[in-house]
Protein backbone atom coordinates (compact mmCIF):
# COMPACT_ATOMS: atom_id res chain seq x y z
CA UNK A 1 0.00 0.00 0.00
CA UNK A 2 1.29 3.15 -0.96
CA UNK A 3 1.30 6.34 1.52
CA UNK A 4 -1.69 8.00 0.55
CA UNK A 5 -3.54 4.75 0.11
CA UNK A 6 -2.43 4.32 3.23
CA UNK A 7 -3.58 7.13 4.84
CA UNK A 8 -6.81 6.92 2.93
CA UNK A 9 -7.69 4.01 5.09
CA UNK A 10 -7.00 5.30 8.24
CA UNK A 11 -9.62 8.06 7.67
CA UNK A 12 -12.22 7.82 10.66
CA UNK A 13 -16.12 6.79 9.72
CA UNK A 14 -16.40 10.22 11.83
CA UNK A 15 -14.86 13.35 12.43
CA UNK A 16 -16.42 15.66 15.27
CA UNK A 17 -15.40 18.32 16.96
CA UNK A 18 -16.59 17.17 20.20
CA UNK A 19 -18.68 14.07 22.09
CA UNK A 20 -21.55 15.87 22.01
CA UNK A 21 -21.55 15.97 18.40
CA UNK A 22 -21.61 11.88 17.58
CA UNK A 23 -25.24 11.01 16.63
CA UNK A 24 -25.84 8.16 19.01
CA UNK A 25 -29.46 7.53 17.27
CA UNK A 26 -27.39 6.76 14.04
CA UNK A 27 -25.13 4.63 15.60
CA UNK A 28 -27.75 2.82 17.27
CA UNK A 29 -29.61 2.27 13.99
CA UNK A 30 -26.48 0.57 12.59
CA UNK A 31 -25.52 -1.54 14.99
CA UNK A 32 -23.16 0.04 17.52
CA UNK A 33 -23.78 -1.24 20.96
CA UNK A 34 -21.16 -0.09 22.67
CA UNK A 35 -18.09 2.32 23.02
CA UNK A 36 -14.23 1.70 23.51
CA UNK A 37 -13.17 5.16 24.74
CA UNK A 38 -10.14 7.01 24.71
CA UNK A 39 -9.26 9.08 27.85
CA UNK A 40 -6.02 11.56 27.46
CA UNK A 41 -7.69 14.56 25.19
CA UNK A 42 -10.73 12.76 24.79
CA UNK A 43 -12.33 12.61 28.03
CA UNK A 44 -9.75 14.23 30.02
CA UNK A 45 -7.12 17.13 29.01
CA UNK A 46 -3.94 15.62 29.03
CA UNK A 47 -2.86 13.82 33.04
CA UNK A 48 -5.65 16.30 34.39
CA UNK A 49 -8.47 14.04 36.89
CA UNK A 50 -11.15 16.25 36.02
CA UNK A 51 -13.97 15.46 33.73
CA UNK A 52 -15.76 18.56 32.37
CA UNK A 53 -19.58 18.87 33.13
CA UNK A 54 -20.53 18.38 29.23
CA UNK A 55 -18.19 15.54 29.47
CA UNK A 56 -19.69 14.00 32.70
CA UNK A 57 -23.85 14.48 30.87
CA UNK A 58 -22.33 12.93 28.38
CA UNK A 59 -21.50 9.59 29.34
CA UNK A 60 -24.41 9.71 31.84
CA UNK A 61 -26.54 10.06 27.95
CA UNK A 62 -24.89 7.44 26.26
CA UNK A 63 -25.40 5.06 29.27
CA UNK A 64 -29.05 5.51 30.03
CA UNK A 65 -29.56 5.17 25.73
CA UNK A 66 -27.88 1.66 26.51
CA UNK A 67 -24.30 2.26 25.47
CA UNK A 68 -21.92 0.00 27.23
CA UNK A 69 -18.68 1.92 27.53
CA UNK A 70 -15.26 0.94 28.62
CA UNK A 71 -11.99 3.11 28.91
CA UNK A 72 -9.10 2.43 26.76
CA UNK A 73 -5.69 4.29 27.22
CA UNK A 74 -2.36 3.80 26.66
CA UNK A 75 -1.49 5.76 29.95
CA UNK A 76 -0.66 3.90 32.75
CA UNK A 77 -3.07 2.00 35.49
CA UNK A 78 -1.97 5.01 38.18
CA UNK A 79 -2.80 7.26 35.83
CA UNK A 80 -5.91 6.13 35.06
CA UNK A 81 -7.36 4.59 37.48
CA UNK A 82 -9.00 7.36 39.43
CA UNK A 83 -10.69 8.82 36.83
CA UNK A 84 -12.49 5.40 35.56
CA UNK A 85 -13.45 4.99 39.36
CA UNK A 86 -15.33 8.49 39.71
CA UNK A 87 -16.94 7.79 36.46
CA UNK A 88 -17.98 4.14 37.20
CA UNK A 89 -16.45 2.71 34.08
CA UNK A 90 -14.23 -0.14 33.17
CA UNK A 91 -10.40 0.93 31.85
CA UNK A 92 -7.80 -1.12 29.52
CA UNK A 93 -4.75 0.82 30.95
CA UNK A 94 -1.00 0.76 29.14
CA UNK A 95 -2.98 -0.51 25.82
CA UNK A 96 0.02 -0.03 23.06
CA UNK A 97 -2.85 1.07 21.00
CA UNK A 98 -2.71 0.49 17.57
CA UNK A 99 -1.81 -3.12 18.84
CA UNK A 100 -5.16 -4.71 18.63
CA UNK A 101 -4.87 -7.10 22.18
CA UNK A 102 -6.11 -4.58 24.01
CA UNK A 103 -8.74 -3.70 21.70
CA UNK A 104 -9.69 -7.33 22.05
CA UNK A 105 -9.24 -6.72 26.24
CA UNK A 106 -12.21 -4.27 25.76
CA UNK A 107 -14.53 -5.65 23.84
CA UNK A 108 -14.25 -8.83 26.23
CA UNK A 109 -15.18 -6.29 29.42
CA UNK A 110 -17.98 -4.95 26.94
CA UNK A 111 -19.14 -8.37 25.73
CA UNK A 112 -19.86 -7.28 22.47
CA UNK A 113 -18.19 -7.98 19.33
CA UNK A 114 -16.24 -5.18 16.84
CA UNK A 115 -19.15 -5.24 14.37
CA UNK A 116 -21.13 -3.72 17.11
CA UNK A 117 -18.80 -1.30 18.91
CA UNK A 118 -16.63 1.70 17.59
CA UNK A 119 -13.94 3.18 19.10
CA UNK A 120 -13.53 6.67 19.95
CA UNK A 121 -10.68 8.71 20.33
CA UNK A 122 -8.40 12.33 19.46
CA UNK A 123 -5.66 10.59 17.81
CA UNK A 124 -5.10 8.42 14.41
CA UNK A 125 -1.84 6.23 14.93
CA UNK A 126 -3.50 4.97 17.98
CA UNK A 127 -6.88 5.24 18.11
CA UNK A 128 -7.99 4.87 14.62
CA UNK A 129 -5.52 2.99 13.50
CA UNK A 130 -6.07 0.40 15.89
CA UNK A 131 -10.18 0.76 15.34
CA UNK A 132 -9.18 0.51 11.60
CA UNK A 133 -7.45 -2.94 12.42
CA UNK A 134 -9.85 -4.56 13.63
CA UNK A 135 -12.26 -3.43 11.03
CA UNK A 136 -14.44 -1.31 13.89
CA UNK A 137 -16.74 1.95 13.30
CA UNK A 138 -13.87 4.78 14.25
CA UNK A 139 -14.84 8.52 15.05
CA UNK A 140 -11.78 11.13 15.56
CA UNK A 141 -12.99 13.40 18.09
CA UNK A 142 -10.73 16.64 18.24
CA UNK A 143 -8.45 16.59 20.83
CA UNK A 144 -9.66 18.80 24.12
CA UNK A 145 -6.42 20.67 24.62
CA UNK A 146 -3.14 21.03 23.26
CA UNK A 147 -0.33 19.92 25.85
CA UNK A 148 0.48 15.82 25.18
CA UNK A 149 3.54 13.17 25.54
CA UNK A 150 6.27 14.30 23.45
CA UNK A 151 5.55 11.48 21.22
CA UNK A 152 2.25 12.36 20.26
CA UNK A 153 3.59 15.79 19.76
CA UNK A 154 5.76 14.64 16.68
CA UNK A 155 2.84 12.07 15.38
CA UNK A 156 0.80 15.27 15.35
CA UNK A 157 3.08 16.01 12.36
CA UNK A 158 2.20 13.07 10.42
CA UNK A 159 -0.88 13.10 11.23
CA UNK A 160 -1.61 16.48 9.06
CA UNK A 161 -0.20 14.63 6.31
CA UNK A 162 -2.62 12.14 6.54
CA UNK A 163 -5.66 14.69 7.27
CA UNK A 164 -4.12 16.62 3.96
CA UNK A 165 -4.30 13.15 2.13
CA UNK A 166 -8.60 13.25 2.84
CA UNK A 167 -8.75 16.83 2.12
CA UNK A 168 -7.14 16.32 -1.27
CA UNK A 169 -8.92 12.41 -1.63
MG1 LIG B 1 -5.87 10.54 23.48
Amino acid sequence: MGLAAFARWLRPDLLVNSLEEIPLGRLQQRGIRAFILDLDNTVTFWQSDTVAEATRAWLHHVRERGFAVCLSSNNSYARGAPVAACLGLPLVPSAGKPRRRAFYQALDILGTGPQETAVIGDQIFTDVFGAKRLGMFCILVRPLGPREFITTRLLRHLERLVIRCWESG
